[in-house]
């Protein structure tokens, strides 16, 4: 083939023996963090502690930021903002960003969930994110989140993680007994409704009032003793089912990683990551953890929440300028996951234009749904940038769409940032089964995304 031709570079195919480990060391500290941190709530928490460790400063509205300072402002619990100010002049050169969202789809408890039905306790549920029902039956669930009481306390919940926890569980049918559902289309097998947690079998024998002998008072019982709880409580609680399974390397090589919430923790790792590691001190740099980026990134903690501009503002104002004057010359990457390139299914894949496993770094121009609806279709001219960039500092880096024209589609929060004047283009990792309880990665793709990163902040 000429060199006037365009190849994608398979990054275990041109790896040398310093670059295999590095991928392969790199991944070890991703694993820790995708496993600690399956919701946002511990996902804020963990990289939260990690930057306090790196000596970054909480950030309060009123103080005035220097070249140097290192700051972080945790949203809620659920969003957090890291920003390193540099030499750089922030009215002439903005602010790099780094915007990735620390959500997963996962199930969440109603707010009245508890019933009973045939000696089995049950929880209702409403699922969060794009999900096919069916992959969250027969697997082992793990509880996660947070209580409020009545007296205002915040019960922190996470049972199913230790090898010693209960997992939670969602039945199916049996293959005997399956004829009539297996009659239906995948996406009718099983029903939003369907998915009603098993959590209890004894009943509550020892109780005075016959009609409190039963699975659901036991359960309270023990929830009652276990956190001081009572059924009201759930009322002004958050707790998510995620897959209770760890983080695995897939196939005999090791070459990738299986695990619940790739995406989009696997841009998220690289970008904090990326601004812990990278020593340059030129640029001012914010790295976004969004929440709410599955269900529209909506609310206070989504990406659309006016807290990312004040914070600007913010940043603006402690260098004598407007937010308007640095957004108009900040650049963004907006770090989220692409399909990528799956041979077992092909007829839903454009071959020229997806992005493939091991072949680095995904960019992705658009997104969006039929003729690029609801996308921020970065320029040329920023995507030119971003090109010649990433080709001077040997990133190893790939172009495509999510899935074939009018096959489907999707977004990130791209255009949230774009619409505030800021250049943005998507870049992130390949992902098979995106949004299944298991996701597969591979490691090449989440290294390169990582040095993608380094050069683009430095
Ligand atoms: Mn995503
Ligand atoms: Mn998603």
């Amino acid at each position: 083939m000429s060199n006037l031709s365009y190849k994608r570079t398979n990054v275990y195919e041109v790896a040398d023996e310093k670059l295999m480990k590095s991928i392969f060391d790199y991944a070890k500290g991703y694993c820790r963090f995708i496993d600690e941190g399956k919701t946002e709530r511990e996902a804020c928490a963990y990289v939260e502690k990690a930057a306090i460790e790196k000596g970054y400063k909480p950030f309060e509205f009123g103080m005035t930021l220097k070249a140097g300072d290192k700051v972080y402002y945790n949203n809620r619990g659920k969003n957090l903002y890291l920003i390193r100010v540099g030499k750089n002049d922030v009215k002439k050169e903005g602010i790099r960003i780094l915007a990735s969202h620390i959500d997963s789809p996962r199930l969440d408890f109603k707010q009245v969930p508890l019933y009973e039905a045939e000696n089995i306790a049950f929880a209702k549920t409403h699922y969060y994110g794009g999900i096919r029902k069916y992959q969250w039956t027969a697997i082992p669930l793990a509880l996660h989140g947070a209580v409020v009481l009545k007296n205002g306390d915040v019960i922190e919940v996470k049972i199913g993680e230790d090898d010693a926890d209960p997992v939670f569980y969602i039945s199916d049918l049996l293959p005997h007994l399956a004829a009539k559902q297996n009659a239906k289309t995948l996406g009718e097998g099983i029903g939003g409704e369907d998915l009603n947690i098993w959590l209890g079998n004894i009943p509550y024998t020892a109780a005075k009032d016959e009609k409190d002998k039963t699975v659901k008072e036991n359960l309270l019982r023990i929830l009652n003793e276990k956190y001081g709880m009572v059924e009201e409580d759930f009322l002004s609680a958050e707790l998510s089912l995620v897959p209770a399974f760890k983080a695995r390397d897939i196939g005999f090589d090791g070459a990738l990683i299986g695990a619940y919430g790739h995406d989009d923790r696997v841009c998220s790792y690289p970008a904090y990551t990326a601004l812990f590691d990278e020593e340059s001190e030129e640029n001012t740099v914010m790295v976004v953890l969004a929440d709410k980026e599955e269900i529209g990134s909506e609310g206070t903690t989504g990406m659309q929440s006016a807290i990312f501009g004040d914070l600007i503002d913010a940043i603006a104002a402690s260098f004598g300028t407007t937010g308007a004057q640095v957004r108009a010359k900040s650049k963004c990457l907006s770090a989220d996951v692409n399909a990528a390139y799956d041979p077992n299914f092909r007829d839903v894949c454009e071959p020229l234009n997806s992005t493939y496993l091991s072949c680095g770094a995904g960019i992705t121009k658009f997104t969006g749904a039929r003729g690029k609806s609801g996308s921020n279709d970065a320029s040329a001219e920023f995507v030119g940038e971003i090109r010649r960039l990433f080709n001077e500092n040997g990133v190893i880096w790939q172009t495509g769409e999510l899935g074939k024209v009018d096959v489907g589609g999707g977004g990130t929060v791209a255009k949230f940032v774009a619409n505030m004047n800021i250049d943005t283009v998507d870049i992130g990792v390949p992902v098979v089964s995106m949004h299944s309880p298991f996701e597969v990665i591979s490691k090449a793709d989440l290294y390169e995304e990582y040095l993608a990163f380094r050069a683009f902040i430095k």
